[in-house]
């Protein structure tokens, strides 16, 4: 099978007895219309994704995904996913896929077509992105302003802060900001001076030996790839930490890492056009785990 591969989805109620999903999954052409233009996901950006690596057969992650897949649908009031469908669809992705090489495996559901709506969704493998000279390189990354004080999930949960909706043009177009700005990425703060994370990466610091990274209180998503790196972390035994972290110990860190799930691990090289102290070998040995990893 060559990529991309889509493979459309009719989701079916979380508490279905089913066991059997198979004619639940239509395989399509990629290059084919497959989306009506009155869906959901299209007009409106309402729906749900994840993203996951499968790397060299093995894919990356898959309960977690899923699981945060659960969470967003919660946050955003849509039809709870049935883990055991979505556990069938990248199966059944995985066993027609080529095994060598990175691939991303995006997940989507829609809100659907009005009236109605019925959910949609669908699952898209696509060659990864070549993230290997960054991983060796780093990035370099400014801080911008995400408009929105700290404690804002709590404050205004319509804003579905917390939830990895398709909603990304905001994110896009800080993207666009940071290479305006002479730089490749981008660390979104809180208005009043607290880090949140990437566009589309969490960020994980190390300060005073101790890896360091934002509390998933809501405001943030919680990275499935920082929660492998604190695992291997505090595996190896190092001293890892959830807590508020601040521009300006952003500023004094050992070293700062981007970590998510198809980019893996890359350091920032520099902040704001200020040189960032790196720590390549660590970065090395990030990568080789995530990697490395089979579930
Ligand atoms: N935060 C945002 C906004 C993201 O889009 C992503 C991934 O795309 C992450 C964090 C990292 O999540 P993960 O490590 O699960 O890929």
């Amino acid at each position: 099978m060559t990529l991309p591969f889509t493979l459309l989805i009719d989701p079916v109620p979380a508490d279905s007895p089913r066991t059997d999903f198979s004619d639940t999954f239509h395989e399509v052409n990629s290059d084919a219309p497959a989306l009506r233009v009155d869906d959901l996901s299209a007009q409106r950006g309402d729906g749900i994704f994840e993203t996951l690596g499968f790397i060299d057969g093995s894919p990356q992650e898959v309960g977690p995904h899923i699981g945060r897949l659960c969470n967003s649908a919660e946050i955003c009031e849509l039809p709870a996913p049935n883990v055991a469908q979505w556990f069938a669809a990248i199966t059944h992705a995985m066993e027609r896929l080529p095994r060598t090489g990175e691939i991303a495996l995006k997940i989507v559901l829609s809100r659907g077509v009005e009236p109605g709506p019925v959910a949609t969704a669908w699952l898209q493998a696509t060659a990864a992105p070549d993230f290997g000279p960054v991983r060796t390189d780093g990035v370099r990354a400014v801080t911008l302003d995400r408009g929105y004080p700290r404690g804002v999930a709590e404050q205004a949960p319509w804003l579905l802060m917390g939830a990895k909706t398709l909603s990304y043009a905001v994110n896009m177009a800080a993207l666009r900001e940071a290479k305006r700005r002479g730089a490749d990425d981008t660390i979104f703060l809180t208005h009043d001076g607290f880090v949140l994370e990437g566009p589309t990466s969490s960020v994980v610091i190390r300060s005073g030996g101790v890896y360091v990274t934002p509390v998933p209180s809501g405001a943030i998503l919680h990275g499935t790839t920082q929660q492998s790196v604190f695992e291997y972390l505090q595996a190896a035994g190092e001293r890892t930490e959830y807590r508020d972290l601040t521009a300006p110990e952003l500023r004094a860190a050992d070293a700062v890492w981007l970590v998510s799930s198809i980019r893996m691990a890359v350091h920032v090289t520099e902040l704001d056009g200020q040189s960032l102290p790196t720590d390549p070998e660590r970065t090395l040995a990030l990568n080789r785990h995530l990697l490395a990893r089979t579930t």
